[in-house]
């Protein structure tokens, strides 16, 4: 499943994709080249297995582990404002600070 949706907070395109654990994860539109690294900073949804992976990402399919969507939150200049506005939004955000850290 893929949901186009600028992000409400931001105003940046995104889109939301389903992951294996059933939750609606909001990415970055971009594909991006991913090599597994459980100590990147670099925090991924794998396209095939639909997981988080922690990730370097790279700049060219060279050496690669696959492709991927980095999570919005991890980019999106008012995560932090989202966070307090959407008080029903803190489970899966939860599992994000979880996954991010
Ligand atoms: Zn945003």
């Amino acid at each position: 499943m893929l949901i186009k949706r600028d992000c409400a907070h931001c105003g940046a395109p995104i889109i939301w994709l389903d992951t294996a654990s059933g939750k609606m994860m909001p990415c970055n539109p971009k594909a991006v080249y991913y090599r597994h690294n459980p100590h990147g900073k670099g925090r991924v949804l794998c396209e095939k297995y639909r997981q988080v992976f922690a990730c370097d990402i790279l700049n060219t399919s060279l050496g690669s582990d696959g492709i991927g969507y980095v999570s919005h939150f991890a980019t999106c200049p008012k995560a932090d404002e989202c966070r307090k506005r959407k008080p029903e939004r803190q489970k899966l955000e939860g599992q994000m600070r979880f996954e991010m850290s």
